[in-house]
């Protein structure tokens, strides 16, 4: 039986440069930004006078009214109406998850030069053949370095930091699942400043420190820079430099965390994690966490697991991992810099991390097994029913 399931995908192309044709696009880009820090200040300026916010309805009727009637920002119809939308929406996004403390600020005034975007739903865009797109009334070109699949929901076109523009499209795709390989392996893995991921068993997976090793580049271009006067176009030109590097530092990092889940979920079956507190670990090491992006690596390898059947199972962060023997139980306090674990009751002797990923794979195996019997009384008692 083939098995297959919906996926949301995005599909990235670089456009093909052209200043002339560009230069509407990056018009669009400035005017989403535009829209948004109005409708910013506008919220802000609202909640100061009456304590409330504006529903995301009401905000759209304004705006959309503010396009239609003024003078002043008639130019925000060179931005199609479902773009305008979008930029509210998120705006408004922003906001909800900070109601819900899901985000812990609300969003913030977007620079002008700031890497930016806008989205296209179903108007505004039209695919042409091969690798051609019309954007309102001028057709572009982009490096189809790859083919696309699926049903295309929304196009977004971005500037990224370096001021290069790329499509987005982001696409509903029916994949079907490779044939189920089951290793029947379930493995604990606990994260690590020295090694990024240490298993059950004791291997270790390194994680490179990209940004760390940009690091010397970085400041010599940094320097570079500064040394150019100001408003000239070396010293654009050298921004330009810096923030390509930058991404592409990010870019390595993802594409090596990508494929240390692909490894990890070939050999596993269920993988068990520790819920991590980030900030805290910020606050106490600072930038190597970053550079280490263990939060990114997190739902890098969720995205995996679930397009190849696994399952990746997260241990709440007040089970105990690091002061428990992983032998006989016994719980002791243990301080950072200790790196080995040495029981005070059995006598065991094993690595920090090592014996850390034991306790979260059993964890994590006793919870999927709790689980496993939850579902299968809920079952029966259907069944009853
Ligand atoms: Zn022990």
């Amino acid at each position: 039986m083939v098995h297959s399931i919906e996926v949301r995908k995005t599909y990235k192309y670089r456009l093909y440069r052209c200043d002339k044709r560009d230069q509407h696009l990056h018009r669009q880009i400035n005017i989403a930004g535009t829209v948004f820090n109005h409708a910013l200040a506008l919220q802000k300026r609202y909640y100061r006078l009456t304590g409330n916010y504006i529903p995301l309805g009401q905000l759209k009727a304004h705006v959309a009214k503010l396009r239609r009637e003024t003078e002043r920002y008639a130019y925000w119809k060179q931005l199609g109406s479902q773009a305008v939308q979008d930029v509210l929406e998120r705006l408004d996004d922003g906001y909800q998850r900070f109601f819900k403390q899901l985000a812990k600020r609300p969003p913030k005034y977007k620079k002008m030069r700031q890497r930016q975007s806008f989205t296209l739903k179903q108007a505004g865009y039209k695919l042409l053949d091969g690798n051609q797109i019309k954007i309102g009334r001028y057709v572009y070109k982009f490096v189809k370095h790859r083919e696309m699949h699926g049903t295309v929901k929304t196009v977004t076109i971005k500037r990224d930091a370096a001021h290069r523009l790329w499509l987005l499209f982001s696409v509903v795709e029916e994949i079907d699942m490779p044939k189920q390989v089951t290793t029947g392996q379930i493995a604990g893995f606990d994260f690590g400043l020295k090694t990024f991921l240490t298993d059950h068993n004791g291997k270790q997976y390194i994680s490179g420190l990209y940004h760390l090793h940009a690091l010397r580049r970085l400041r010599v271009i940094q320097s570079r820079k500064d040394k150019k006067p100001h408003g000239t176009n070396n010293r654009k030109k050298a921004a330009k430099l810096i923030a390509r590097t930058h991404i592409r530092v990010a870019d390595k990092r993802r594409d090596a965390h990508y494929k240390l889940a692909h490894d990890l979920c070939a050999a596993f079956d269920v993988l068990c994690f520790e819920d991590l507190k980030i900030d805290g670990m910020k606050r106490l090491w600072g930038r190597k966490v970053s550079d280490l992006a263990f939060t990114q690596f997190m739902s890098i390898v969720k995205h995996v697991a679930n397009v190849r059947g696994k399952e990746v199972c997260v241990i709440s962060r007040w089970e105990r991992t690091t002061g428990k023997c992983s032998c006989c139980g016994h719980v002791q306090a243990m301080e950072l810099r200790e790196r080995t674990f040495h029981c005070d009751s059995c006598g065991l002797i094993l690595d920090r991390d090592h014996n850390a990923a034991i306790n979260i794979m059993r964890a994590g195996a006793s919870a999927q097994t709790n689980r496993e019997t939850v579902s299968r009384v809920r079952e029966t008692t259907r069944s009853l029913v």
